[in-house]
């Protein structure tokens, strides 16, 4: 594309116009080819900030991140395939219990995933903690670990979905998130590259999520369901809360040991269990294998219970190479990492948290990355103690932070900046369930209809 062309394109779209099929092929396709430099697409995803996508962008977006690759096919798999997908949050660590739960449930999950975006983390990150963990993986190692464990995640690559790589990771680095479209082309064209013909979508709301309410995640859910439909796949919902860190742990290496403690029942993870759940409900009802959501909520926790999930976690984390002992060896030594203790300065009940915070708090700890070529440091982070309604006494351990060196900050300051990140109150206030809604398209329509 000529230089003028981009330019023109840019300034149609500071100027509010909608942008034909035509000119969204030739945008992706010039970034691709390294006709449209990164300034210009840079300043394309801030004017588009600013403006919004039409849903014919949306879908043209989505439809030209899916053609940038190849799309995998699964015919004659002896189970449904099926994908799930969240909207990014702090200390999400879904994605490591589900896609080993399902394949417990003989359900087939080939999934893509991303790394940390702002201050969300990414499932990439979190597996490439573990020590040979690979998740750049050639379609048939992806086919085959699917084949032989029920469930394989790998990232987004020079095969599938490379314009999402790059659309991506610029977006992470220029600040250009946090926008509906770019959001529901992303998710959703690695869902569709990756082939499954039954979706479910996290979409996180609230503090620590990219929709602060629960208006602008249904807005959300109901765009990417009407994006599935459209590309001939059923799409499902479940809305969640990011009112406070998932679990504990905020950061690579520690929320994989997180779920390995929990599926060794060693700890209890009651708001990633719920989700979970909800998640896993969606999809066995989605593909036929539950008659309803109570239905597949009972099927999930009698796998949880039967210890086959735990099983299945460690066959899948083995099959793409990853080394749990290595990883928990790195764990017990913490090499280079202080250990820091922050203490409440007051007390109260914790009635907020400032998750969003949280999350650029690992970040800047080292859990990810200000620059696309950063390296993350694996065990930083952050352990969230006091959740919401916790009672609190002054000079109490709300969290433990994982400082590596060379993170440029230090252990007062870290302290200083997590309890900024509380808001006390002497009653406790109102807490809302982890589950808020869930939606899933009726069989005939699709359209979206509430489902709890
Ligand atoms: N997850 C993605 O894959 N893309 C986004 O833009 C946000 C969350």
């Amino acid at each position: 594309m000529p230089r003028t062309g981009i330019l023109h394109l840019i300034q149609r779209k500071h100027g509010g116009s909608e942008l034909s099929a035509a000119e969204i092929r030739s945008i992706v396709q010039g970034a691709l080819g390294g006709r449209v430099g990164q300034a210009q697409l840079a300043a394309l995803l801030m004017a588009v900030c600013y403006e919004g996508l039409s849903y014919a962008e949306t879908l043209e977006l989505t439809r030209a991140f899916v053609d940038s690759g190849a799309v995998l096919r699964w015919d004659g798999l002896p189970g449904p395939v099926v994908d799930k997908h969240s909207t990014g949050g702090v200390g999400d660590k879904v994605s490591l219990a589900l896609l080993p739960w399902l394949a417990a449930l003989g359900l087939y999950v080939p999934k893509l995933s991303g790394r940390g975006l702002g201050h969300t983390g990414g499932t990439v990150d979190k597996l490439e903690s573990i020590p040979g963990f690979r998740s750049a993986l050639p379609a048939e190692d992806f086919a085959a670990v699917l084949c032989e464990v029920g469930c394989v995640d790998a990232a987004q690559s020079a095969q599938l979905v490379p314009a999402d790589k790059l659309f991506y990771s610029l977006r992470d680095a220029t600040d250009t998130v946090d926008q509906l479209g770019l959001i529901a082309a992303s998710v959703m064209s690695k869902k569709l590259a990756a082939g499954a013909q039954y979706i479910v979508l996290d979409v996180k709301c609230g503090s620590g999520a990219f929709f602060a309410t629960p208006d602008k995640a249904r807005q959300f859910a109901a765009l990417a369901m009407r994006l599935g439909r459209d590309c001939g796949r059923r799409v499902g919902c479940v809305i969640s809360s990011m009112a406070q860190p998932l679990g504990h742990a905020v950061g690579n290496a520690l929320e994989v040991a997180e779920v390995l403690r929990w599926l060794d029942s060693d700890v209890e993870l009651p708001d990633v269990r719920e989700v979970c759940c909800e998640l896993g409900a969606v999809l066995l009802l989605l593909c036929g294998r539950a008659q309803d959501l109570p239905a597949g909520r009972a099927q999930m926790l009698a796998a949880l219970a039967s210890g086959a999930v735990r099983d299945r976690f460690r066959q899948w984390i083995s099959a793409q190479g990853g080394d749990l002992a290595a990883l928990a060896a790195l764990l017990q030594a913490r090499t280079g990492i202080t250990v820091v203790d922050v203490r409440s300065p007051s007390g109260g009940y914790i009635t907020g948290i400032d998750t969003r915070g949280v999350g650029e708090l690992a970040r800047r700890l080292g859990a990810g990355r200000q620059s696309p070529g950063d390296s993350i440091a694996p065990l930083a982070g952050l352990e969230c103690l006091a959740k919401l309604g916790s009672p609190v006494v002054p000079g109490d351990i709300v969290a433990r932070a994982y400082l590596p060196e060379g993170s440029g900050l230090t252990a007062a300051k870290v302290s200083a900046d997590y309890s900024a990140l509380l808001e006390l109150s002497p009653e406790p206030g109102p807490v809302s369930p982890v589950v808020l809604e869930s939606a899933v398209p009726e069989a005939s329509g699709m359209d979206s209809a509430p489902a709890s």
